[in-house]
Protein backbone atom coordinates (compact mmCIF):
# COMPACT_ATOMS: atom_id res chain seq x y z
CA UNK A 1 0.00 0.00 0.00
CA UNK A 2 1.10 3.61 -0.63
CA UNK A 3 1.81 5.70 2.24
CA UNK A 4 -0.58 8.27 1.59
CA UNK A 5 -3.42 6.07 -0.22
CA UNK A 6 -6.87 7.39 1.36
CA UNK A 7 -5.68 10.89 2.79
CA UNK A 8 -6.84 13.94 0.85
CA UNK A 9 -4.26 16.84 1.04
CA UNK A 10 -5.35 20.46 0.47
CA UNK A 11 -2.13 22.24 -0.63
CA UNK A 12 -2.41 25.99 -1.23
CA UNK A 13 -0.03 27.59 -3.93
CA UNK A 14 -0.10 24.52 -6.10
CA UNK A 15 0.04 25.60 -9.36
CA UNK A 16 3.57 25.98 -9.79
CA UNK A 17 7.06 25.59 -7.71
CA UNK A 18 7.60 23.71 -4.67
CA UNK A 19 3.56 23.48 -4.26
CA UNK A 20 3.58 21.90 -7.47
CA UNK A 21 6.22 19.55 -6.43
CA UNK A 22 4.40 18.55 -3.46
CA UNK A 23 0.74 17.59 -5.51
CA UNK A 24 2.74 15.61 -7.94
CA UNK A 25 5.02 13.66 -5.02
CA UNK A 26 1.33 13.25 -2.99
CA UNK A 27 -0.34 11.72 -6.27
CA UNK A 28 2.73 9.40 -6.35
CA UNK A 29 2.49 8.56 -2.85
CA UNK A 30 -1.28 7.87 -3.50
CA UNK A 31 -3.10 10.67 -1.71
CA UNK A 32 -6.24 12.80 -3.28
CA UNK A 33 -5.10 16.34 -3.85
CA UNK A 34 -6.98 19.03 -3.75
CA UNK A 35 -4.78 22.80 -4.34
CA UNK A 36 -5.42 26.46 -5.01
CA UNK A 37 -3.88 28.77 -7.10
CA UNK A 38 -4.28 32.76 -7.90
CA UNK A 39 -4.39 33.39 -11.19
CA UNK A 40 -2.17 30.34 -13.10
CA UNK A 41 -5.93 28.83 -14.08
CA UNK A 42 -4.22 26.93 -17.43
CA UNK A 43 -1.06 25.67 -15.47
CA UNK A 44 -3.24 24.37 -12.31
CA UNK A 45 -6.17 22.71 -14.71
CA UNK A 46 -3.36 20.91 -16.54
CA UNK A 47 -1.79 19.93 -13.61
CA UNK A 48 -5.36 18.47 -12.05
CA UNK A 49 -5.40 16.46 -15.34
CA UNK A 50 -2.27 15.26 -15.28
CA UNK A 51 -2.53 13.78 -11.07
CA UNK A 52 -6.04 12.27 -12.13
CA UNK A 53 -4.20 10.41 -14.80
CA UNK A 54 -2.27 8.62 -12.39
CA UNK A 55 -5.30 7.38 -10.55
CA UNK A 56 -5.84 9.62 -7.54
CA UNK A 57 -8.80 12.51 -7.30
CA UNK A 58 -6.70 16.15 -8.12
CA UNK A 59 -8.70 19.20 -8.50
CA UNK A 60 -7.54 22.82 -8.76
CA UNK A 61 -9.22 25.59 -7.41
CA UNK A 62 -9.14 29.66 -7.72
CA UNK A 63 -8.78 31.04 -3.89
CA UNK A 64 -7.16 34.09 -2.20
CA UNK A 65 -5.49 32.63 0.47
CA UNK A 66 -5.29 35.94 1.70
CA UNK A 67 -9.06 36.47 1.89
CA UNK A 68 -10.83 34.85 4.98
CA UNK A 69 -13.90 34.39 3.30
CA UNK A 70 -12.59 32.63 0.23
CA UNK A 71 -11.08 30.07 3.13
CA UNK A 72 -13.92 29.25 4.34
CA UNK A 73 -15.71 28.48 1.11
CA UNK A 74 -12.88 26.79 -0.18
CA UNK A 75 -12.91 24.28 2.65
CA UNK A 76 -16.60 23.50 2.53
CA UNK A 77 -16.44 23.00 -1.47
CA UNK A 78 -13.12 20.97 -1.01
CA UNK A 79 -14.84 18.69 1.95
CA UNK A 80 -18.17 18.48 -0.57
CA UNK A 81 -16.14 17.23 -3.37
CA UNK A 82 -13.05 14.80 -1.67
CA UNK A 83 -15.55 13.84 1.57
CA UNK A 84 -12.71 14.48 4.09
CA UNK A 85 -9.57 16.33 4.71
CA UNK A 86 -6.33 14.51 6.28
CA UNK A 87 -3.45 17.18 5.80
CA UNK A 88 -3.53 21.00 4.99
CA UNK A 89 -0.25 22.46 3.48
CA UNK A 90 0.11 26.20 3.90
CA UNK A 91 2.46 26.31 1.02
CA UNK A 92 1.40 29.86 -1.04
CA UNK A 93 3.40 32.49 -0.68
CA UNK A 94 5.12 35.88 -2.55
CA UNK A 95 8.31 37.79 -1.94
CA UNK A 96 8.16 41.67 -2.11
CA UNK A 97 11.68 42.29 -1.29
CA UNK A 98 12.96 45.79 -0.42
CA UNK A 99 15.91 47.46 1.96
CA UNK A 100 13.63 48.84 4.39
CA UNK A 101 14.52 52.01 3.49
CA UNK A 102 12.57 51.22 0.88
CA UNK A 103 10.03 49.03 1.89
CA UNK A 104 6.07 50.76 1.51
CA UNK A 105 3.72 50.22 3.38
CA UNK A 106 1.60 48.46 1.26
CA UNK A 107 4.27 45.81 0.40
CA UNK A 108 5.02 45.01 4.26
CA UNK A 109 1.18 44.87 4.59
CA UNK A 110 0.34 42.16 1.18
CA UNK A 111 3.29 40.16 2.17
CA UNK A 112 1.78 39.44 5.83
CA UNK A 113 -1.48 39.00 4.42
CA UNK A 114 -0.51 36.18 1.74
CA UNK A 115 2.48 34.90 3.94
CA UNK A 116 0.85 34.70 7.22
CA UNK A 117 -2.68 35.74 7.34
CA UNK A 118 -3.21 32.90 5.07
CA UNK A 119 -1.86 30.11 7.79
CA UNK A 120 -4.81 31.80 10.26
CA UNK A 121 -7.33 31.49 7.62
CA UNK A 122 -7.00 28.02 5.99
CA UNK A 123 -6.52 26.68 9.64
CA UNK A 124 -9.45 28.44 11.01
CA UNK A 125 -11.21 27.27 8.03
CA UNK A 126 -10.37 23.60 8.60
CA UNK A 127 -9.97 22.98 12.43
CA UNK A 128 -13.40 22.37 12.96
CA UNK A 129 -12.96 19.24 10.67
CA UNK A 130 -10.09 18.47 12.15
CA UNK A 131 -11.63 18.47 15.79
CA UNK A 132 -14.10 16.40 14.85
CA UNK A 133 -12.36 13.69 13.19
CA UNK A 134 -10.08 14.15 15.98
CA UNK A 135 -6.94 13.60 13.78
CA UNK A 136 -5.12 15.95 10.93
CA UNK A 137 -1.23 16.96 9.99
CA UNK A 138 -1.29 20.82 9.12
CA UNK A 139 2.70 21.72 7.50
CA UNK A 140 3.21 25.22 7.07
CA UNK A 141 5.82 26.50 4.90
CA UNK A 142 8.51 29.23 6.45
CA UNK A 143 11.93 29.44 4.80
CA UNK A 144 15.60 29.64 6.61
CA UNK A 145 14.79 33.64 6.14
CA UNK A 146 12.27 33.34 8.97
CA UNK A 147 14.82 31.46 11.08
CA UNK A 148 18.04 33.99 10.50
CA UNK A 149 16.41 37.04 8.22
CA UNK A 150 17.95 38.66 5.70
CA UNK A 151 18.84 41.97 4.34
CA UNK A 152 16.11 43.15 2.11
CA UNK A 153 13.61 40.75 3.01
CA UNK A 154 12.34 42.56 6.73
CA UNK A 155 8.41 42.06 5.46
CA UNK A 156 9.27 38.43 4.26
CA UNK A 157 11.50 37.22 7.06
CA UNK A 158 8.85 38.57 9.65
CA UNK A 159 5.94 36.41 7.65
CA UNK A 160 7.65 33.35 7.77
CA UNK A 161 8.73 33.88 11.40
CA UNK A 162 5.32 34.24 12.42
CA UNK A 163 4.51 31.28 10.60
CA UNK A 164 6.55 29.07 13.22
CA UNK A 165 5.43 31.01 16.47
CA UNK A 166 1.59 30.19 14.80
CA UNK A 167 2.31 26.83 14.35
CA UNK A 168 3.57 26.32 17.47
CA UNK A 169 0.76 27.79 19.48
CA UNK A 170 -1.89 25.50 17.12
CA UNK A 171 0.56 22.66 18.32
CA UNK A 172 0.07 23.29 21.73
CA UNK A 173 -3.76 23.61 21.74
CA UNK A 174 -4.65 20.55 19.46
CA UNK A 175 -2.35 17.86 20.37
CA UNK A 176 -4.59 16.63 22.28
CA UNK A 177 -6.76 16.24 20.13
CA UNK A 178 -4.30 14.25 17.73
CA UNK A 179 -4.11 17.08 15.51
CA UNK A 180 -0.37 17.75 14.73
CA UNK A 181 1.04 20.97 13.16
CA UNK A 182 4.97 21.60 11.85
CA UNK A 183 6.88 23.91 9.65
CA UNK A 184 9.56 23.18 6.87
CA UNK A 185 12.13 25.82 6.47
CA UNK A 186 13.04 25.35 2.93
CA UNK A 187 16.76 27.03 1.89
CA UNK A 188 17.43 27.75 -1.83
CA UNK A 189 15.00 25.78 -3.82
CA UNK A 190 15.13 25.95 -7.43
CA UNK A 191 12.28 26.70 -9.21
CA UNK A 192 10.90 28.90 -12.65
CA UNK A 193 11.28 31.60 -10.40
CA UNK A 194 15.38 31.18 -9.50
CA UNK A 195 15.77 30.14 -13.61
CA UNK A 196 15.62 33.37 -14.49
CA UNK A 197 18.73 34.43 -12.38
CA UNK A 198 21.72 35.27 -13.28
CA UNK A 199 23.68 31.72 -13.46
CA UNK A 200 26.97 32.96 -12.00
CA UNK A 201 25.03 34.04 -8.99
CA UNK A 202 23.36 30.73 -8.74
CA UNK A 203 26.24 28.51 -8.73
CA UNK A 204 27.96 31.22 -6.09
CA UNK A 205 24.64 29.88 -3.82
CA UNK A 206 25.11 26.69 -4.49
CA UNK A 207 28.88 26.63 -3.99
CA UNK A 208 27.83 27.85 -0.36
CA UNK A 209 25.47 25.28 0.55
CA UNK A 210 27.03 22.23 2.03
CA UNK A 211 25.54 19.58 0.41
CA UNK A 212 26.64 21.47 -3.02
CA UNK A 213 23.62 21.83 -4.62
CA UNK A 214 20.26 23.90 -4.82
CA UNK A 215 16.93 22.12 -3.48
CA UNK A 216 14.37 20.59 -5.89
CA UNK A 217 11.01 20.92 -5.15
CA UNK A 218 10.51 17.06 -4.59
CA UNK A 219 13.49 17.39 -1.51
CA UNK A 220 10.58 19.79 -0.12
CA UNK A 221 7.81 17.46 -1.01
CA UNK A 222 9.46 14.46 0.64
CA UNK A 223 9.68 15.81 3.91
CA UNK A 224 5.83 16.85 3.70
CA UNK A 225 5.07 13.20 2.69
CA UNK A 226 7.03 12.49 6.13
CA UNK A 227 4.88 14.99 8.17
CA UNK A 228 1.74 14.29 6.85
CA UNK A 229 2.01 10.32 7.36
CA UNK A 230 1.37 8.43 10.16
CA UNK A 231 5.40 7.88 10.45
CA UNK A 232 5.49 11.31 12.32
CA UNK A 233 2.61 10.18 14.68
CA UNK A 234 5.15 11.88 17.59
CA UNK A 235 6.19 14.68 15.27
CA UNK A 236 4.12 18.22 16.45
CA UNK A 237 5.68 21.77 16.99
CA UNK A 238 8.38 21.13 15.11
CA UNK A 239 10.45 23.47 12.53
CA UNK A 240 12.40 20.78 10.00
CA UNK A 241 15.15 22.66 7.91
CA UNK A 242 15.24 21.27 4.68
CA UNK A 243 18.42 23.60 3.24
CA UNK A 244 21.32 21.33 2.48
CA UNK A 245 22.86 21.67 5.73
CA UNK A 246 22.54 25.87 5.16
CA UNK A 247 21.53 26.08 8.55
CA UNK A 248 24.29 24.55 10.17
P1 LIG B 1 6.21 30.24 -6.54
O1 LIG B 1 6.91 29.41 -7.57
O2 LIG B 1 6.22 31.73 -6.70
O3 LIG B 1 4.69 29.71 -6.42
C1 LIG B 1 3.80 30.34 -5.54
C2 LIG B 1 2.47 29.62 -5.56
O4 LIG B 1 1.59 30.30 -4.64
C3 LIG B 1 1.78 29.66 -6.92
O5 LIG B 1 1.06 28.48 -7.07
C4 LIG B 1 0.83 30.86 -6.78
O6 LIG B 1 -0.30 30.78 -7.63
C5 LIG B 1 0.42 30.70 -5.34
N1 LIG B 1 -0.09 31.94 -4.74
C6 LIG B 1 0.50 33.15 -4.70
N2 LIG B 1 -0.29 34.03 -4.03
C7 LIG B 1 -1.42 33.34 -3.67
C8 LIG B 1 -2.59 33.67 -2.98
N3 LIG B 1 -2.82 34.91 -2.52
N4 LIG B 1 -3.54 32.71 -2.79
C9 LIG B 1 -3.34 31.46 -3.25
N5 LIG B 1 -2.23 31.07 -3.90
C10 LIG B 1 -1.28 32.01 -4.12
O7 LIG B 1 6.81 29.99 -5.07
P2 LIG B 1 7.74 28.78 -4.54
O8 LIG B 1 9.16 29.16 -4.76
O9 LIG B 1 7.23 27.50 -5.03
O10 LIG B 1 7.47 28.89 -2.96
C11 LIG B 1 6.44 28.18 -2.28
C12 LIG B 1 6.53 28.45 -0.80
O11 LIG B 1 7.82 28.08 -0.31
C13 LIG B 1 6.35 29.93 -0.44
O12 LIG B 1 5.66 30.05 0.78
C14 LIG B 1 7.79 30.41 -0.29
O13 LIG B 1 7.85 31.53 0.56
C15 LIG B 1 8.43 29.19 0.33
N6 LIG B 1 9.88 29.14 0.12
C16 LIG B 1 10.42 29.07 -1.13
C17 LIG B 1 11.80 29.01 -1.27
C18 LIG B 1 12.48 28.93 -2.62
O14 LIG B 1 13.72 28.95 -2.67
N7 LIG B 1 11.77 28.78 -3.72
C19 LIG B 1 12.62 29.03 -0.14
C20 LIG B 1 12.03 29.09 1.11
C21 LIG B 1 10.66 29.13 1.23
P3 LIG B 1 -0.27 31.42 -9.15
O15 LIG B 1 0.59 30.48 -9.96
O16 LIG B 1 -1.68 31.42 -9.58
O17 LIG B 1 0.35 32.78 -9.01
Amino acid sequence: MKILEGKTAIITGGSRGIGKGIAEVFAAHGANVAFTYSSSAEAANALAAELNATGVTAKAYQSNAADFDQCETLVKQVLEDFGSVDVLINNAGITKDNLLMRMSEEDFDKVIEVNLKSVFNMTKAIQRTFLKQRSGSIINMSSVVGVKGNAGQANYAASKAGIIGFSKSVALELGSRSIRCNVIAPGFIETEMTAKLDPDTVQGWRNAIPLKRGGQPEDIANACVFLASDLSAYITGQVMNVDGGMLT
